[in-house]
């Protein structure tokens, strides 16, 4: 997991740490009670929402984050802890249909030793991954890999989400 995330990790933990610097809140509450397009929050449930990530490994590279600002995901409830799976099984039918992936990375980094770029709120991790995108990735390695760019997935994604449950 640690190698899987790490492209974009560089650059994600800089904005956290200047966002901790400037003593706001955590760009994840941010965007838990900010503006969908300006934050790319695709879908809200009651309990958690879906957004992108802004350094993804790959198109469609979705969060699923609970409302609730904490690291320790044994301090969820179980009603948050169901919307969250039920999200994380909407949020694959959705880029399945989008994007039609071999397979999805899907985990969460607990604590910033596992490589959280936020360690103080949970998000877990929704990668749709194509045979042979591993092989190609250490020669680009330095580039952001992103086959298209953040605000075309924005709309794509937020639409499936509004058609597929
Ligand atoms: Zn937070």
């Amino acid at each position: 997991m640690d190698i899987m995330f790490s492209p974009w990790r560089s650059q994600y933990v800089q904005s956290a740490s200047q966002a901790k610097n400037a003593d706001t809140l955590c760009f994840l509450c941010e965007a838990a009670v900010g503006d969908d397009i300006s934050t790319y929050v695709v879908h809200r449930s009651d309990l958690c929402f879906v957004i992108l990530n802004r350094y993804p490994y790959n198109s469609g590279h979705c969060m699923v984050v609970p409302y609730e600002h904490t690291g320790d995901i044994t301090e969820l409830s179980n009603e948050v802890m169901n919307d969250i799976g039920r999200t994380q099984q909407q949020t694959i039918r959705v880029l399945r249909e989008m994007y039609a992936p071999h397979g999805f990375n899907c985990g969460m980094n607990l604590g910033a030793i596992a490589g959280a770029g936020v360690p103080g709120h949970i998000h877990l991790h929704i990668v749709p991954r194509w045979n042979g995108d591993l092989n190609f990735m250490p020669v680009i390695a330095d580039v952001k890999v992103a086959i298209e760019s953040l605000d075309d997935s924005y709309r794509k994604v937020r639409d499936a989400f509004q058609r597929i449950h």
